[in-house]
């Protein structure tokens, strides 16, 4: 695997593949890597002739008062994982390099951006479409692969693709989970024994609404009020939002159907977690 910081590197690395007709597979991440990282790896790596992982925490998509700066790093360790899987190019870039001086430019994917994670993180997705579509230029890649785990973004970066006629397949990937059904997120790790416990109860709700709804349940007030209540049994456990919405919109729906998403963003303790099940 090599390593490459560099902007100019990368880019003729891929208009080299490209040259030959290789197909590129790209997995852009923050590091911190994990399972649900990986799975993304693999996935890439059983579908293209060439595999680029990128790791870089973008500030644009940090507000002023989240984690930008606590924001767990371990390169050596994601060297090492990304090697084993049979990455070939790790791409490093460095914020000075992506935001120059006189930086002034951004995207914004309106609609599909708004609630949710939208509504409690103004700008959030602003800053994703932005590097994403930055890395996309830059990398070149034939298919893009990101997790159901976030689904907005997932959702954010399809629209982006298809609004801005950008060539690239995005392959959304499913949530890896804890043996306990915990999403695995690089955020986990800000949580003690207590509320890593707590934290359960997000996956948890979210069975007990699939379970409903294939009971019959399709009332969307109704299942979220045992959502809710089933996260609100934790003590150090504040909700953000939980809400039933269309997969495909994401706005609400009054009345849930097999295509109905549970989204949910959950504080536990200070640490902010979400998650996501479709009904069907
Ligand atoms: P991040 O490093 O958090 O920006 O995530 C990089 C990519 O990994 C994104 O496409 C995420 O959706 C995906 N991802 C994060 N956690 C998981 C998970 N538990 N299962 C599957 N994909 C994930």
């Amino acid at each position: 695997m090599i390593t490459i910081s560099g902007i100019p590197e990368m880019k003729s690395l891929a208009n080299e593949a490209r040259s030959q007709n290789l197909a590129i597979g790209f997995v852009p991440t923050m590091g911190y890597l994990h399972d649900g990282h990986m799975s993304l790896v693999q996935r890439a790596r059983s579908e293209n002739d060439v595999v680029v992982a990128s790791i870089f925490v973008n500030p644009t998509q940090f507000g002023p008062n989240e984690d930008l700066e606590l924001y767990p790093r371990d390169m050596e360790g994601d060297r090492h994982k990304l090697q084993t899987a049979g990455v070939d190019a790790l791409f490093l870039p460095e914020s000075g390099q992506l935001y120059g001086p006189g930086y002034q430019t951004y995207v914004i994917v309106e609609t599909v951006s708004l609630p949710l994670c939208g509504s409690s993180r103004p700008g959030h997705f602003k800053g994703v479409a932005t590097v994403v579509l930055k890395l996309f230029n830059i990398v070149r890649p034939t298919r893009a692969y990101f997790g159901q785990k976030d689904f907005q973004q997932l959702q954010v970066i399809r629209r982006m693709v298809s609004d801005l006629n950008v060539d690239v397949s995005v392959i959304g990937c499913p949530t890896v989970r804890e043996a306990d059904g915990l999403a695995m997120s690089s955020r986990n790790s800000y949580l003690d024994v207590s509320e890593r416990k707590q934290a359960v109860a997000l996956n948890q709700s979210l069975l007990f609404a699939k379970t409903m709804f294939h009971s019959g349940e399709t009332s969307s007030r109704i299942i979220l009020d045992a959502v809710v209540d089933r996260i609100s049994r934790e003590p150090d456990a504040r909700i953000d939002y939980a809400r039933i919405v269309d997969s495909h919109t994401l706005s609400d729906v009054d009345q849930s159907d097999s295509a109905s998403l549970v989204a949910l963003a959950v504080r536990i303790g200070k640490t902010r977690l979400i998650d996501n099940m479709i009904l069907g």
